[in-house]
């Protein structure tokens, strides 16, 4: 943690965390941070040794397991692991395991890869909130953090399949909002935009030239996952609903908002230039 003087102690001070997605990017970012604040951390990816690493890494009490959260087999035994290893319920679980997808229009994007999209950005989220959300309830406290993108709401083109599942993954953020209000337990919307991390190996692009622009527009524009992770952590302190970290992800947020037809306008003429 960067020493702030001003900075009062928040509910991620010696926090019970889960992190899904944990052993790379912004998940290990935030699965370090929190330990860094005195808390205990249950490291999940589906790679069991990053997972394993991160947990290595971390100053304090970390576990590290293997959890694939396309599965809600898996996110229940993940969930009942983190019940017995804290002795209770966790006080912050965040949903982060995400790959992308870029690079194709619809009609060009395979099927096959629409449904790894989902299956993982958005199913995945839903397990984690299917299976967290009644336990946190059932605590009384507590936070859900779901990391999303400003993709939900930028709509940039040849990212269909990322753009809808992260879309679903800011509905369900709200839903779940308004049906947890009043339970003492909040939920965090994170809405990045580019975040210098490994996303980009989790992409089949379909050209040399989409792949160097999506290298390009990440290591030009992308900020640190530990920055990320400190952002989304101060919004979880103040019980935020949307975390939207960078400035541009702020203004393609407003615009979108002010100006809807406009806005897709504009990303068409982009598309255009692409071809
Ligand atoms: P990353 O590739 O560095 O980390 C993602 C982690 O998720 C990896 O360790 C991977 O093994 C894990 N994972 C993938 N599939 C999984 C599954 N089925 N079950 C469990 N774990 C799985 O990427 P990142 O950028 O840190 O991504 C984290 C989240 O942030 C994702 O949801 C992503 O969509 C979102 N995001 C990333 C960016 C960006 O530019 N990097 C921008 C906005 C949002």
């Amino acid at each position: 943690m960067r020493f702030d003087p001003f900075r009062r102690p928040g509910r991620t001070d010696r926090a019970d965390a889960v992190i899904t997605g944990a052993g790379s990017g912004i998940g290990r970012a935030l699965a370090l941070e929190l330990s860094r604040r005195g808390g205990r951390v249950v490291c999940a990816d589906i790679d069991e040794d990053r997972a394993r690493a991160t947990a290595a890494a971390a100053p304090g009490e970390a576990l590290g397991v293997a959890c694939d959260v396309t599965d809600c087999d898996r996110v229940v035994a993940l969930a009942d692991t983190a019940r017995d290893w804290f002795g209770g319920e966790p006080d912050i679980v965040v949903n982060n395991a995400g790959i992308a997808q870029a690079g194709s229009v619809v009609g060009v994007v395979p099927l096959p890869e629409w449904h790894r999209v989902l299956d993982v950005n958005l199913w995945g989220v839903v397990h984690g909130c299917q299976v967290f959300a009644p336990r946190l309830r059932a605590a009384g406290r507590g936070a859900i953090v779901n990391t999303a993108s400003a993709a939900a709401f930028g709509t940039a083109p040849r990212m269909a399949a990322y753009n809808v599942s992260k879309a679903g993954v800011l509905a369900l953020s709200e839903t779940l909002a308004a049906e947890l209000s009043g339970t003492g337990v909040t939920v965090t919307a994170v809405c990045p935009t580019a975040v210098k991390t490994n996303i980009l190996h989790s992409v089949s692009f379909p050209d040399a030239s989409s792949e160097r622009l999506g290298e390009r527009l990440v290591r030009w524009t992308g900020r640190s996952p530990d920055a990320i992770a400190r952002n989304v952590l101060d919004a979880v302190d103040r019980g935020t609903l949307y975390a939207v970290p960078q400035l541009e992800a702020k203004a393609i947020w407003h615009l979108k908002r002010l100006l809807p037809a406009p806005y897709t306008r504009m990303a068409g003429l982009l598309e255009r230039l692409m071809r």
